[in-house]
């Protein structure tokens, strides 16, 4: 018999995770059900993938430095990534921006809905958490985020998820080191991140078995939780306006794959769509990434020197999706509680505020949200609002975050290959 290819068996997973969970809303006691027997399967699984990320992250990076034998290729490689990234980031933000202003969709919410919207998240708890987290964020000099990215204790960032950068940069400045010491000497250290990192690539094909199951069992639960189809219905123009502009970045990585890296498109989007899906189901980048650079090297055929550099540091500072949503939805609540502020020098303050907060938000659910309260802040929007504000978006943020996630690690991937192919063809 033919064997299943594992972007179906996930497709397949989340078309029945959202079947039952449709059921299971419209049975008493299905919600809980589902929140009891079968959540904690895909929190399982999402746990396992961040498991493995940090060793994943180490193993392949040092074995993708130390392969390269040469610094001058890392410093060349490292500047191509870091252009790709901040182009297809103000690439999304202007798409954005455009089609806000374009299709205007704060002008069809009329004062009733607000009025709705407000009285049923303002109080939310996760509402005031976002508010806070975005208070604590701001109270930080212009220059924490470089300091943040320093570890001082390598342990301890291990051991946090949140600081992925943090190991980042240990590993590539102990991989580094290791180019520059006598090969004799760096052998045994090289020999077992190696080997390290054949050990991490058979974990993930063996949590990938699962992937299908877990799929199911995280679109039941995003079913069940998620808020009444008439509150849906009401942003429908402002989420039409984001998923239009996703789909256009789709356009933009395919024209960049065919032009470029002369590849077709469909073999692209075939071989990275379980990371796709994956990043759909889960909502984080980060949780996605052990998935993305086993596609990515081992489907796409990028090098591990390149892939084991670009895609960690992407999959943490470079999100086209979080970006452009950020422009859509800072436009659409401007729209709607602060038309006077939509001057054209605003808009451009929001380009750059919106890079910089795609490069600061954490790779996790709902993170684009804290980042869009700074962007939103830095243009002047009265502070009194922005909680108003927040509760319009917030009920569609679930869904919205997890399409802008799919675009983010697609995007990673393509300036993964753009890279892989400058660098081959240099
Ligand atoms: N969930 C997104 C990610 O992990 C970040 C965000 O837009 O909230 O890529």
């Amino acid at each position: 018999m033919k064997k299943v290819a594992l972007h179906w068996k996930i497709m397949i997973g989340l078309v029945l995770g959202v079947v039952l969970g449709l059921i299971c809303s419209q049975i008493t006691g299905g919600k809980q059900f589902i929140l009891d027997w079968v959540q904690p399967f895909g929190n399982i699984f999402v746990k396992l993938l961040k498991l493995i990320a940090i060793p994943l992250i180490m193993g392949s990076l040092i074995k993708g430095i130390s392969d390269l034998k040469d610094i001058s290729k890392f410093q060349s490689m490292g500047l191509k990534t870091i252009v790709l990234y901040i182009f297809s980031t103000v690439i999304a933000i202007s798409i954005g921006l455009s089609l806000a202003n374009f299709f205007k969709p704060g002008d069809g919410i009329s004062l009733e809905t607000v009025e709705t919207l407000k009285s049923n998240y303002v109080d939310n708890a996760s509402v005031k958490s976002k508010l806070l987290e975005a208070e604590t964020q701001q109270s930080q000099g212009p220059l924490q985020f470089i300091e943040d990215m320093i570890p001082s204790n390598i342990v301890e960032a291990m051991g946090d998820n949140k600081s992925m950068l943090k190991v980042i940069f240990f590993t590539l400045f102990l991989g580094i080191c290791l180019l520059l010491i006598e090969e004799k000497k760096a052998k045994p250290l090289k020999d077992f991140f190696d080997s390290l990192n054949d050990v991490i690539l058979k974990m993930i094909d063996i949590i990938m078995l699962f992937a299908p199951y877990a799929v199911l069992s995280l679109l039941a639960t995003v079913v069940v939780t998620s808020d009444d189809v008439t509150v849906l219905l009401a942003l429908l123009k402002y989420a039409g306006v984001v998923v239009l502009g996703l789909l256009l970045m789709i356009v933009f990585y395919c024209l960049c794959i065919s032009i470029f890296v002369k590849k077709s498109p469909i073999w692209f989007l075939k071989n990275i769509s379980p990371a796709q899906l994956l990043a759909f189901s889960t909502s984080s980048s980060a949780a996605t990434l052990p998935v993305t650079m086993e596609r990515v090297e081992e489907h796409l055929g990028v090098e591990k020197e390149v892939s084991s550099f670009v895609l960690p540091v992407g999959a943490t500072m470079n999100m086209d999706g979080t970006s452009l949503y950020q422009a859509v939805a800072a436009v659409f609540i401007m729209q709607v509680l602060w038309p006077e502020g939509l001057t054209f020098s605003n808009q451009i303050t929001i380009i750059l505020t919106a890079l910089l907060a795609s490069i600061g938000s954490a790779a996790v659910p709902g993170a684009g949200m804290v980042m869009l309260l700074i962007v939103l802040d830095t243009i002047g929007f009265p502070k009194e609002l922005l909680p108003i504000g927040l509760s319009l978006i917030f009920a569609v943020d679930r869904p919205l975050d997890m399409l802008r996630t799919t675009i983010n690690v697609t995007g990673d991937a393509t300036v993964a290959m753009l890279v892989s192919k400058m660098e081959r063809t240099k």
